[in-house]
């Protein structure tokens, strides 16, 4: 009897941070994966590190607002790995900006990397998942999708979009073998919160190291998130047939 194929992974912003870390909790798990970033350099590493784990990685330059290139992205994917099965919508940006600082550009950029950018991904991916009756769409959304903040009202908007993506969509394709999820966890420790930290220290003269404190303080478990807690989540998704149309909060609760 012939091998089961291998799955294959497509990961965006998987240069670094939380994305990094799901591409390599899901080579380490076994699937294949294609990791996309803006930059090639990160990315050769990650790839190169996720071979070592044992599977077969490919090192996409990708830029998630910009169409012609996601095309080139997925089509490169299928030829070097095959079709895409489980794709994890990661790359995002997060500025913060008191709302009347909040200039058109500023918002168009939240809007065009955090929600466009996975819709236009997931457009590329969804008929072959569909057709083979098998697919996974994780999307790294944020607390904020699900709730206020202030100072953060394009990335609030950018996130909340991303969960009503993912809960309409999952309806749309409930019971065809495509499930598709959101991961919501509050402040993780990656360059994302080192550079709000840096943020809050230049504006207000606390240290770096209070400033990250009271981040952590604001997650209702009151410390940083890890990426591997996140990763762990996704790998969950990865192979789990009935969770669909979730936006899974990540907190800090559970002991670290
Ligand atoms: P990070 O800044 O280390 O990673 C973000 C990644 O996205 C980077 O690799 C970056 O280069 C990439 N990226 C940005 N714009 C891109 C574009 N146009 N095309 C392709 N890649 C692009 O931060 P992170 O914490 O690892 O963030 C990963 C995801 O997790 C983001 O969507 C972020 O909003 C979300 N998130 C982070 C936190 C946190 O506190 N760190 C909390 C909730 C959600």
């Amino acid at each position: 009897m012939a091998a089961p194929a291998r799955r294959v992974a497509l990961v965006t912003g998987g240069g670094r941070g939380i994305g990094r870390e799901i591409a390599l909790a899901l080579a380490r798990d076994g699937l294949d994966v294609a990791v996309g970033a803006r930059t090639r350099e990160q990315v050769e590493d990650v790839a190169a590190a996720a071979r070592v784990l044992g599977g077969r990685a490919l090192a996409l330059e990708l830029d998630v607002t910009d169409l012609e290139g996601i095309r080139r992205a997925v089509a490169r994917t299928e030829t070097a790995l095959g079709p895409v099965d489980v794709l994890v919508n990661n790359a995002g940006i997060a500025e913060a900006a008191p709302f009347l600082k909040t200039d058109p550009d500023l918002w168009d950029r939240h809007l065009r990397v955090n929600a466009t950018g996975p819709f236009l991904l997931t457009r590329a991916v969804l008929a072959g998942m569909l057709e083979r009756r098998w697919g996974r769409v994780i999307n790294i959304a944020s607390l904020v999708g699900l709730y206020g903040a202030p100072y953060v009202t394009a990335y609030t908007a950018s996130k909340h979009a991303l969960v009503g993506l993912t809960r309409a969509l999952a309806l749309e394709v409930a019971a065809r073998g495509v499930t598709v999820n959101a991961i919501c966890p509050g402040y993780v420790a990656t360059d994302l919160v080192w550079s709000a930290a840096r943020n809050i220290e230049a504006k207000t003269g606390r240290s770096f190291d209070e400033a990250v404190a009271s981040l952590a303080r604001i997650n209702p478990g009151g410390r940083l998130i890890e990426p591997a807690e996140v990763a762990a989540v996704a790998l969950k998704l990865v192979w789990d047939d009935a969770t669909n149309g979730e936006a899974i909060v990540l907190d800090g609760s559970a002991p670290a």
